[in-house]
Formats: C-alpha cells, sequence, structure tokens
C-alpha cells in the first residue's frame, strides 16, 4: 500500500487560505485594502461580534463589472498585474489575486458591487469555496463585501479565534495603520452597530491625528522634512514629554505601506536618546517616499520588510530629520520631569552631597534636598552606626549587618513587598479596594481600549474598576487600597504593555499583578523620609523572599567585610 496520496484540491485551499487569513484582522485589511486599490473615497467597515460574526466592507470606489464578479473568488484572480515585469512597478496594495479567494474558502462570503458608470449592479455568493450563480441586482456604484461565520468549516482555525476584545485590538491595529497612511479617505466603523470612528476625509495628516488621537496631541507635533537623493522624508514627531512604554506609537510608512525595519525604529529611538529614558519610546508618524530604484521590490505583499539599496543613508538621513524637528522645538532639551535614571547614572555630587539632576520641565526644583550628612570618623569615609541606614542616589540603600554591608535597590525591593503582597491577597479572595473622589477618565486609542476591556474581569479581582465612557474612553472608578498613590495613567499603561499577546489565563493575572507591583513601587529618584526607610526595612524584615524582584533582578547586593578588605588590598599579612 503507499502512504503518500494527493491532497484534495478543497484540503489544498483552505491550508492555503490559512496563510493570508489568519483572523478577522487579516480579513479587514484585505479588503480595506482593495477598497483602497479601486481608489474609494469613502469606505465603511462595520463587524459584528469582533468580525467573528459579520465583517462588512462597504466602499465607493470603481466597482466591479458582472463578468468580473463571477472571477473574483478564483485563486490568482487579478487586475493589477497581467505579467511579471508588472511588479516591478506595481504602486497598489494588493496584487497577488489571493484574498478573496482564500476568504472564500473559509466563510460565507458575498460581493455585490456596481462599476462605476456601469449599466448593470449584480451579486455572487461563495460558501466554503463553492461560488453561486451570479445574481443581478440593483445595487450603488461601488463595493459591498460581507464576510460572515469566518473558518466555519475549518474548526481548527475557529477555536483559535479569541475573545471579541482580543480580536478587536488586532482589527483596529489594522485600521489605526489604513487610517493613518490615508487621510484623503472617509473612513467609518462600527462594531456591533455601535460607532467607532468616522473621520471624514482630510487635507493632511496632522488634521487625520487630530481627529483620530484628539486635538491635544496633534498641536503639539512637530513636522520633519528632509529630502536627499532619493529619499523624501515627511511626517510628524512629538517632543520626548509624551514618551509611551512601547513603540506601538512609531509609525512609519513608506510610499503609504506600513513597515517594519529595526534599522530605522534603531534611527528613530536614537534620535531621542538623550532625551528618554530607557524603558520609554518617542511618539513618531513618519512617512518615507522613495525611489522605487532605491529598494528591492517586496514581491510578498503581507511583508512588511523591505530592503533599502543604502542602508546606512536612509537611517542616517531619518535620524538628522528627527533632531533637527527636535532641536528646532527646544534646543538644549534636558530630560523632562523625574530624569530617574539620568540622576541615578550620571549625578553630580555637590560638597553638600545634594544632587542635581536635570532640569524638569514640569517646575518640580530641580535641586533635590540634601541628604541627611553622614557621620564621618578620621576622614575614612561614610560610617554608618550598626543598624543605620543610608539612602545613596535617592536608589539605593545601604544597610550595615552582620559580617558585611548590604546594598538595597529601593524600587526593586518595594516591587518585591508588593508582589508578595498582591498575589496573597488575591489568593484570599479580592483585593480591598478604595472608591477614587474623583473618577479618572483614559482617552485610549481603539486599540487599547478593547485590549483593556479584555482585561477588566481580572482587574476587577485586583480591586481596579473600570467603565466604558464613549467610544474610546475609560472611567476609572476605583484603585486597589495598596496602590493608592500611583499615578493611575501610567500604571494602565504599563499594564496594557505588559499583557499584550498574552493569553486571557492565570498567567495574564500573574503579569497584572507584576505590573501593578512595579508601577506601585517607590520609584528610584524618590527621596525616602526617615520614617519610610525604617518601614521599608522593617517590612523586609518579615518577609524571608524580597531577595528577587518580579523580574527576577536582585534586590538586595552583599559585600562581606572580607570581601571589601581583599578589594581594599588589605588581607591579613
Ligand atoms: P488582489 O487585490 O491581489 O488583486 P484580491 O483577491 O484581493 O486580489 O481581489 C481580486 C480582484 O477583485 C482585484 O484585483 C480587483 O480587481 C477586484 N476587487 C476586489 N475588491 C474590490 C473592490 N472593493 N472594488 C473593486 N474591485 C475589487
Ligand atoms: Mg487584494
Amino acid at each position: 500500500m503507499s502512504r503518500i496520496q494527493l491532497l484534495s484540491q478543497d484540503v489544498v485551499s483552505k491550508i492555503a487560505a490559512g496563510e493570508v487569513i489568519e483572523r478577522p484582522a487579516s480579513v479587514v485589511k484585505e479588503l480595506v485594502e482593495n477598497s483602497i486599490d479601486a481608489g474609494a473615497t469613502r469606505i465603511e467597515v462595520e463587524l459584528v461580534e469582533g468580525g467573528k460574526k459579520l465583517i462588512r466592507v462597504v466602499d465607493d470606489g470603481i466597482g466591479i463589472g458582472p463578468d468580473d464578479l463571477e472571477k473574483v473568488f478564483l485563486k490568482h484572480a487579478t487586475s493589477k498585474i497581467a505579467a511579471l515585469e508588472d511588479l516591478e512597478a506595481v504602486n497598489t496594495m494588493g496584487f497577488r489575486g489571493e484574498a478573496l479567494a482564500s476568504i472564500g474558502a473559509v466563510s460565507i462570503a458575498r460581493i455585490a458591487s456596481c462599476a462605476r458608470d456601469g449599466l448593470q449592479g449584480a451579486e455572487i455568493e461563495v460558501r466554503g469555496g463553492k461560488r453561486s450563480r451570479l445574481k443581478y441586482i440593483g445595487t450603488p456604484e461601488g463595493t459591498r463585501v460581507e464576510v460572515k461565520e469566518l473558518f466555519y468549516n475549518v474548526p481548527a482555525r475557529r477555536k483559535f479565534l479569541k475573545a471579541t476584545p482580543a480580536e478587536m485590538s488586532g482589527v483596529s491595529d489594522v485600521l489605526t495603520k489604513l487610517v493613518l497612511s490615508h487621510p484623503e479617505v472617509h473612513f467609518t466603523f462600527s462594531h456591533n452597530g455601535r460607532e467607532v470612528f468616522n473621520l471624514p476625509s482630510a487635507p493632511s495628516l496632522r488634521d487625520r491625528i487630530a481627529v483620530y488621537y484628539g486635538g491635544e496631541l496633534a498641536q503639539e507635533l512637530l513636522p520633519i522634512n528632509s529630502r536627499e537623493y532619493g529619499l523624501e522624508v515627511s511626517g510628524y514627531v512629538l517632543p520626548p514629554t509624551h514618551y509611551r512604554l512601547n513603540t506601538r506609537m512609531q509609525f512609519i510608512f513608506l510610499n503609504n505601506r506600513p513597515i517594519r525595519d529595526p534599522g530605522l525604529t534603531r534611527a528613530v529611538n536614537e534620535a531621542y536618546r538623550t532625551l528618554l529614558q530607557p524603558g520609554r519610546y518617542p511618539v513618531v508618524f513618519l512617512l518615507l517616499r522613495i525611489d522605487p530604484a532605491a529598494v528591492d521590490v517586496n514581491v510578498h505583499p503581507a511583508k512588511l520588510e523591505v530592503r533599502f539599496r543604502e542602508p546606512a543613508r536612509v537611517y542616517a538621513q531619518v535620524l538628522q530629520a528627527i533632531r533637527r524637528a527636535l532641536d528646532r522645538f527646544q534646543p538644549g532639551l534636558v530630560p523632562p520631569s523625574d530624569g530617574v535614571s539620568q540622576i541615578a547614572a550620571t549625578p553630580t555630587v555637590s560638597s553638600g552631597s545634594s544632587v542635581t539632576a536635570g532640569v524638569p520641565s514640569t517646575g518640580a526644583p530641580g535641586v533635590i534636598p540634601s541628604m541627611p550628612q553622614p557621620a564621618r570618623a578620621g576622614g575614612k569615609g561614610v560610617t554608618a552606626k550598626r543598624g543605620q541606614v543610608v539612602q545613596l542616589h535617592s536608589a539605593y540603600i545601604v544597610e550595615e549587618v552582620q559580617g558585611g554591608i548590604n546594598i538595597i535597590d529601593q524600587h526593586a525591593l518595594h516591587e518585591a513587598m508588593l508582589y508578595h503582597e498582591i498575589r496573597e491577597t488575591v489568593q484570599g479572595g479580592a483585593l480591598p479596594a478604595q472608591r477614587l473622589l474623583m473618577p479618572e477618565l483614559l482617552e485610549l486609542s481603539p486599540a487599547d481600549f478593547y485590549h483593556l476591556l479584555e482585561l477588566r474581569d481580572a482587574l476587577e479581582r485586583l480591586g481596579l474598576e473600570l467603565e466604558e465612557f464613549g467610544r474610546n474612553s475609560i472611567i476609572v472608578r476605583s484603585i486597589p487600597q495598596i496602590l493608592k498613590d500611583v499615578d493611575i495613567k501610567e500604571l494602565i499603561d504599563g499594564l496594557l504593555e505588559d499583557t499584550r499577546g498574552q493569553p486571557a489565563d492565570e498567567r495574564m493575572l500573574n503579569h497584572i499583578i507584576e505590573a501593578m507591583a512595579c508601577k506601585g513601587a517607590i520609584k528610584s529618584g524618590h527621596r525616602l523620609s526617615p520614617q519610610e526607610l525604617s518601614a521599608l526595612l522593617e517590612r523586609r524584615n518579615e518577609n524571608s523572599r524580597l531577595t528577587y524582584c518580579p523580574h527576577g533582578r536582585p534586590t538586595t547586593l552583599f559585600f562581606s567585610l572580607e570581601e571589601l578588605d581583599r578589594r581594599f588590598k588589605k588581607t591579613a599579612k
């Protein structure tokens, strides 16, 4: 008996479909790209249950005539290229003729269309790859595509679809890039019958950003502009004060397509290096236009990577262009607000052991008040009394202990404490919550909004009560008592960052607790009062598991007297 057999056409097409279409977000991307390719000026996207039940995209583009409508669900059916040479000059978003065939293979889909100036509109349906007869109907100029019950016939894939908010957060990521790269198109988006956004055609990217992210952010945009050789760099960057905790607000479009390029990302972050602490990232909207001869045309449309002929020159130009914009904004700008890591890393210690930080933009005092003068004995340096403890650089605590000294990272230690406290309390029930007298309103991007809703159950167990408000806003009604002094916005940013892409299970809860502990812990750069200092160490003594913070970094380094003696070359003669 032979073991090798040829797969049936049905199986082959379902496997192939899986490569193009993974989830609702990929369907939305393909359909909207088709509408853009069709020259639409208005595109409506409607979803039901995160697109799992229904995805509908309606446009006013050139439409599809009845003859062509018979072909759209066939594999390799495209109007965008005819021969291999055409690939060199392709300027449409699609060209492989695979998307509709793939979508039709794994859903119940229907296209109704009327070509511009066409005499008659028509409609065709496909169920799991089987096409219906063409039906002539009356329908407005343009195209309407409906995709129902995605993966209804591929249970293995259907099973992997996530909860509605998670799918919505993926869809929002896709749509965000499309609306930013095509401000001239009027986009509307609704979910379960509720409008999520309505973005009228905008004359410029700045106007689109203003409507999408709010005027407050748009006001701060710094334009960039540079044209050299075959490359034009334009768009906007935000001053370092608008940093994010991840690179998700860094949009880079090459000839109107979103791209990902590690070299470009490095160039962007490098431009802000002296202005932002590690772990904080700038917000940028970069538009690159390049002579097609200077990039290797990538024949894989879903691939976001490109290959520049002269990458070093491209990166240098982008870096320069951003630096120039930032210089114009405020020459010689120094780190904003707390400037935490800079204080710790490069302090200027004056004689009174006061630490001068970078000039904070918030108007907070630039000079941290002197610490208590350490006792000095015979010029031998710092000698703390046994058990007395000393805080250095507002970040470390030095403690005299039996046989040596401990150097404690105040943030790491407090973080470890909070982590264990929160975990233990949650295991015994819910965390005590504190209702906010002034509920906090957070305006989020659509992606973050849906992601946060997905976390809501877990967050409520932790005492963080959220309520939807308007389109992409959330009201925080209460916070865990344990975190009563925390900056809520920073806490939520941290939560979103730490939990993105994680499955919604117990591990997720752990990530949330980690983020809470991290945001709730005293920062380095915070000067502890003597009472705070002794309270911290006392609580530490009650718990022996605090040697490492939840991220696995040590909270305490111990130096034995022997080691110190050895280092000072005082080993016994
Ligand atoms: P591709 O975009 O790679 O050509 P698709 O499978 O996405 O392949 O679409 C197949 C063809 O169907 C397109 O080449 C185009 O001619 C036609 N088409 C699809 N969507 C639309 C639309 N919204 N408006 C006009 N034509 C469309
Ligand atoms: Mg396409």
